[in-house]
């Protein structure tokens, strides 16, 4: 049973797009990444800690498009604009062999991925190649 907690009235004749290759082209996800209230509930993958990050992994998958999302997120608690998160579309079968300590290396090799937070002073931008995680350098 899947029950929408939006109060919004439905379009009743809306057709719904459930290929991802024909919605990916205009969902939102793709320039700002999954968020809510268009994600399900998150399968948390683990920590990740590396180099002390403590990093959360999750697997997210949008709703709109049913992209699924690889995320990554950091935030030293202690610092003042050092939170930051990665996102990245991910198969279900490298989303099913990911672990926490590979996560950040998807992000490395991905084609592309979208990235923000504080640290890096915007709520989403995409992006490639490789991510800072670290307080330092
Ligand atoms: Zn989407």
């Amino acid at each position: 049973m899947e029950e929408s907690t939006e109060n919004v009235s439905r379009k009743p004749s809306a057709i719904r797009v459930s290929d991802p290759r024909t919605a990916s082209t205009a969902c939102r996800c793709l320039e700002a990444g999954p968020r809510a209230p268009d994600i399900d509930t998150p399968r948390y993958i683990g920590v990740d800690e590396t180099e002390g990050r403590f990093a959360d992994v999750t697997l997210e998958r949008c709703t709109r498009c049913e992209c699924l999302w690889l995320r990554y997120q950091v935030e030293y608690e202690a610092f003042a604009k050092s939170g930051r998160w990665a996102a990245a579309p991910i198969a279900e079968d490298a989303a099913t062999a990911m672990t926490p300590e590979l996560a950040a290396g998807y992000f490395d090799s991905a084609a592309w991925y979208i990235y923000g937070g504080s640290y890096w002073g915007h709520a989403g931008k995409r992006g490639r190649g490789p991510l800072r995680w670290g307080l330092v350098g």
